[in-house]
């Protein structure tokens, strides 16, 4: 088992959307057992491939019942409204209150191809939000009203421009 560094802030993979997984193997499989130790190690409750340099359309989760790995997921119907406290591994150090809908409908594959159909609320709501986010390579700091975006941004900039980019070349290694 291992665990990998998870980009952060400035880094373009983060900004960029993820591609359908076309095939569920053995190497998926592997991806997402990383993913899920990196997640469990940060400690975080959901990660995204690209939040470890692979764009592909695959996120892990552990609201607290053990962790899930969603393959191609994709919110077809929200409802609602919730305010949360929310983070990200990406964004270290930094959480913001953020509206958006409470009631989710995810489908998605899991890793043995079988369609998921998951109803959630609140907490696991907004993972399953911002982590759909990730994967078409939206930060949580574009939730924000655009007063607060401004200043987020303006923060993050001068924060994490400072510190070392991973080289484009080391994604590569974990392309699936
Ligand atoms: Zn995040």
């Amino acid at each position: 088992m291992s665990v990998l560094d998870i980009r952060t802030y400035g880094d373009p993979v983060l900004r960029e959307a993820a591609k359908d997984v076309e095939v569920i193997d053995g190497r998926l499989a592997s991806l997402a057992d990383v993913m899920i130790e990196t997640m469990h190690a940060a400690p975080g409750v959901g990660l995204a491939a690209n939040q470890i340099g692979v764009a592909k359309r695959v996120f892990v989760y552990d609201a607290g019942e053990g962790p899930m790995t969603v393959i191609n997921p994709r919110i077809v119907e929200s409802d609602g409204e919730f305010t949360y406290t929310e983070g990200c591994l990406s964004v270290p150090g930094y959480a913001w209150e953020i509206t958006r809908p409470d009631h989710v409908h995810l489908v998605g594959l899991d890793l043995d191809g079988n369609e998921l159909s998951i109803e959630a609320s609140e907490f696991e709501g907004r993972i399953f939000q911002h982590e759909v986010d990730h994967l078409d390579g939206i930060l949580l700091v574009e939730r924000l009203d655009p007063d607060q975006r401004r200043e987020a941004r303006a923060l993050l900039r001068s924060e994490f421009s400072s510190q070392r980019r991973d080289p484009a070349g080391r994604a590569s290694l974990l392309e699936l």
